[in-house]
């Protein structure tokens, strides 16, 4: 697989990057992953905005312009002959000469980027979505900054092996009694022909595929309700889903072991994936 690194396109073995790395040291980087369908790039604009948005809440800066981003992504895709799959970037504060919790002058200290393909074949024809996804609920303990899309995922990570231990696909985070959103994904019920999902903030984060979604609601003849909801009213709700850039609409069929509905993917989420995958694919680039 070929790599970009720093300005380079090199093959994965000879991608090298600093000891001293903030991202290494201290998770002081962030990142994008942008899926790809029929060998085009979906919604980089939303990605690639969301990415100048974490940099600058940060005091960091982009390396590249958005131009060259996005020949970066195509780059890759062409090399590694990515048909379906993901594009992984991150962009860190750097690697300075020595460990240090003040942030390094960025007139000395360059961001690093690197970027590498993930090939995913059948990635929109997901058996899972087939078969929905069991989900448990846990306490969201991450810091309070959400909307930021840092490389801190300790928290989601062990979250996802609680889910695995526990015999499910994935976990719920719940905060004050109401959920955030789910360990990489956004979390939503549906009453009637109602989406409910909680409405953005700095408690989760902003996602571009959320907002797709949301948009695509009208087209399914669905109304939308931001505001949060609890893990007992999603236990009552008619249908659930999550969203994100990988798993685009992923029906949710049980939660801590109570199953919605008949405990199958329900027909609207279903359709709300139709929806977003037919209309993403037009909107490729
Ligand atoms: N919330 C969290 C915590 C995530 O990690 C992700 C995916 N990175 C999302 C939501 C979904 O965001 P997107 O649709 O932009 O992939």
């Amino acid at each position: 697989r070929t790599v970009y690194v720093n300005g380079e396109y090199l093959p994965e073995h000879e991608a090298k990057i600093s000891i001293f790395d903030r991202a290494f040291l201290m998770a002081d980087g962030v990142y994008e992953v942008t899926s790809v369908l029929d060998g085009k790039l979906i919604d980089f604009a939303g990605h690639a905005k969301r990415l100048e948005r974490s940099l600058s809440e940060l005091d960091m800066r982009s390396p590249v312009t958005t131009d060259e981003l996005l020949e970066i992504h195509r780059e890759l895709v062409r090399q590694n002959g990515i048909e379906e799959g993901l594009v992984y970037l991150q962009i860190t504060r750097g690697a300075p000469g020595d460990r240090d919790f003040v942030f390094p002058d960025p007139e000395t200290t360059e961001p690093t980027i690197v970027l590498f393909t993930q090939n995913k074949p059948g990635l929109a024809d997901s058996p899972a979505a087939k078969k929905g996804m069991k989900i448990i609920s846990i306490e969201d303990q991450r810091w309070g900054r959400r909307d930021i899309k840092t490389t801190q995922l300790l928290y989601p990570s062990m979250g996802k092996m609680m889910a695995k231990k526990a015999g499910a696909d994935d976990a719920w985070m719940v905060e004050d009694g109401f959920v955030t959103e789910g360990t990489s994904n956004n979390a939503y019920i549906i009453k009637g022909n109602t989406i409910i999902t909680r409405a953005l903030s700095n408690d989760i984060l902003h996602g571009i595929t959320r907002a797709a979604v949301l948009r695509f609601a009208a087209e399914a003849q669905m109304k939308v309700e931001e505001r949060n909801y609890s893990i007992d009213e999603a236990k009552e709700a008619d249908e659930a889903f999550i969203t994100s850039a990988s798993a685009f609409v992923m029906p949710v069929v049980e939660i801590d072991g109570v199953a919605l509905g008949d405990g199958t993917p329900g027909a609207r989420a279903a359709r709300l994936r139709e929806i977003y995958l037919e209309e993403s694919r037009k909107a490729a680039i």
